[in-house]
């Protein structure tokens, strides 16, 4: 068993009140995890005691800036069982880790090729892709859901065609909850010779991630996502295939020699796509991010969750009256998008917020899986491994209260 109060006091905004003095209820995780002081603290002691540029300097200070991000490099390698630490590269979150994915490998795509995505992604991982498409003359396809919120799979198989020239998708539902079938997914697009990217935002706070064993070719997620800094997110990508790529932005640090009028030579990888000063603090201390994760364990937390999760989907049911549950797949991960009747959805955020409960509404960057819907959005909340059964409660309490004033 985890002891849950000892891991509240480790994140001292849980101690916050809010709406007149209400305990706060954080149930937005899906939108951002909150920090536990130990980061924060590895965020100060970066700022206060090894700040200087990384990779430039002689100097003791730049030495150690640049050893503790390349640590997180190594560990965060580790971590999602990469072959090797170049195949990291550290970006702002998993939107830039997409749009340099889809402007970089992408700008080979021939024209008329195809990319599969599905009606389930989030915008970071349909914008791109369009933005591309239209610069370059490719064509979107796209997956479509079955009504429990899984992805039709046989549809997937069957949008392949000689066009195909990437196929990429979500771990994770940020909205459903649903777990895609990656390693499946990625090993049939192989057998097609299609790549494959993951967006991986919402599974690497939940579940043990290994690239190698999915088999993909991209991965990204965000640091804040899983209890780190804000401004920081990961591209794995496999090393053969960033070697061939262009850079994504230019700049210093991803340089080889650069003359002019032309004729600049690149990095080597991962520094040919880490161009100007990177959040250097930030990536230090995710590397403590990971350490508070593995601490208490990833299965110990996603066994958490998941009971949560459970609790809080009975609880409502029985409770609220008219409470429709979008994303119901077994072992879905710890969102529960829902509408009661045919409230508004900001509405009842805005009076649980009154009440003390922070969760999200609207359509969570997920406008086309909204429209497949056909509804214009939901409220969402979801869990962390600091939440607990009173707090499920609480605001299952709150929630039927509201739905009394509709
Ligand atoms: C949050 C999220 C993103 C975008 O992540 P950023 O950190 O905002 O760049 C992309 N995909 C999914 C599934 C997400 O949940």
């Amino acid at each position: 068993m985890l002891d849950i109060q000892d891991i509240r006091r480790q994140f001292p905004i849980l101690e916050r009140t809010v709406a007149d003095g209400r305990p706060l209820i954080y149930l937005d995780n899906t939108a951002t995890s909150q920090t536990p002081h130990r980061v924060v603290e590895a965020i100060v002691s970066g700022y206060e005691h090894t700040k200087a540029n990384v990779h430039r300097g002689v100097h003791t200070l730049s030495q150690e800036a640049t050893d503790l991000q390349e640590h997180t490099r190594r560990r965060v390698a580790e971590y999602i069982g990469a072959a090797s630490h170049e195949e990291i590269i550290f970006t702002r979150g998993t939107t830039e880790a997409i749009n340099l994915v889809a402007a970089s490998f992408g700008a080979s795509f021939p024209r008329g090729g195809e990319i599969i995505l599905t009606v389930m992604e989030h915008h970071a991982n349909i914008v791109p892709w369009q933005l591309l498409a239209a610069r370059n003359g490719l064509e979107i396809k796209v997956v479509d859901i079955h009504d429990d919120g899984s992805l039709n799979l046989e549809q997937y198989r069957s949008l392949f065609s000689p066009r195909t020239v990437m196929a990429t998708f979500c771990h994770v539902s940020n909205v459903l909850g649903t777990v895609n079938p990656v390693r499946e997914m990625v090993a049939y697009a192989r057998e097609q010779g299609v790549p494959t990217l993951v967006d991986g935002a919402q599974a690497s706070p939940h579940m043990r991630i290994n690239v190698q064993e999915i088999g993909c070719d991209f991965y990204a997620f965000s640091s804040h996502k899983m209890y780190g800094p804000t401004g920081v997110g990961i591209l794995y990508g496999r090393k053969e295939l960033l070697e061939q790529m262009p850079p994504y932005q230019g700049g210093g640090e991803m340089i080889g020699h650069v003359q002019l009028p032309s004729g600049t030579t690149f990095a080597e990888v991962p520094f040919k796509f880490e161009a100007g000063t990177p959040d250097f603090v930030g990536i230090g201390a995710f590397a403590t991010a990971l350490d508070f994760i593995e601490e208490i364990g990833l299965e110990r937390i996603a066994a958490h969750e998941h009971e949560l999760l459970l609790y809080a989907e009975q609880q409502l049911t029985s409770e609220i009256e008219g409470l429709r549950i979008f994303g119901t797949t077994p072992g879905k991960e710890p969102v529960i998008s829902f509408l009661v009747r045919d409230v508004h959805p900001y509405d009842i955020g805005m009076l649980l917020d009154r009440l003390g409960v922070a969760v999200r509404t609207g359509h969570h960057c997920a406008q086309p899986l909204m429209e497949r819907l056909g509804i214009p959005g939901t409220v969402r909340a979801s869990f962390a491994v600091y939440n607990t059964r009173a707090e499920v409660d609480e605001f299952v309490k709150a929630l039927k209260r509201v739905a009394s004033m509709f």
